[in-house]
């Protein structure tokens, strides 16, 4: 397996606090919710809301993800649901990557139906090449090409979050 640094902790760094001022721009004065897509997304997570210096509740949801494989089964299970009341908030999904799109998809419509008054979606990377569904995420980090990365909470097999820049994996 090679690793290449695809972006650097440097540009990670000025992009999350762009997109901080970005959001709270969208969500001052209402009642947010951060919602953290574990595990991916939880050092995008952190860092996003470390730059905001409006209110935000945060909660966390788990879905089933690729397993130890590179490509999406396509089916998507709730592993661990959020705990908190959500009727009348607005949510913003914060997550790891956007590919298929399916995901997301499921994700958004579930957070929908517990009644948040508003639904958005940051999204620290995007494939918009890979979709397989129509999905357009609000707030995106970095659009990339379908490839296959790791790092900054991205695994592969649960290896490599903890690679503090993005890292295109091949073989
Ligand atoms: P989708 O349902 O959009 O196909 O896939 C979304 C999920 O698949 C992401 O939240 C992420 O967990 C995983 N995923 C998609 N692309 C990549 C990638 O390039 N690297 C890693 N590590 N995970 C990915
Ligand atoms: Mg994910």
């Amino acid at each position: 397996m090679a690793q290449t640094t695809l972006i650097s902790r440097e540009q990670i760094d000025g992009r999350v606090a762009e997109m901080a001022r970005e959001i709270e721009a969208e969500f001052a004065g209402t009642e947010l919710i951060a919602l953290c897509v574990l595990k991916g997304a939880m050092f995008f997570c952190a860092d996003l809301v470390r730059n905001m210096t409006m209110d935000v509740a945060l909660d966390f949801i788990q879905i089933s993800s690729y397993g130890n494989q590179k490509y999406s089964s396509g089916v998507v299970t709730i592993l661990k649901e959020p705990q908190l009341d959500m009727r009348g908030k607005s949510v913003l999904i914060v997550e790891d990557i956007i590919d298929s799109g399916l995901s997301i998809r499921e994700v958004h419509n579930y957070i929908e139906s517990r009644g948040a008054a508003k639904v958005k979606t940051a999204a620290f990377l995007d494939k918009p090449k890979a979709r397989k569904v129509p999905f357009t995420p609000e707030y995106v980090g970095f659009s990339i090409d379908p490839q296959f990365v790791i790092g900054y909470g991205l695994d592969f097999a649960e290896k490599y979050r903890n690679i503090p820049e993005v890292q295109v994996l091949s073989d």
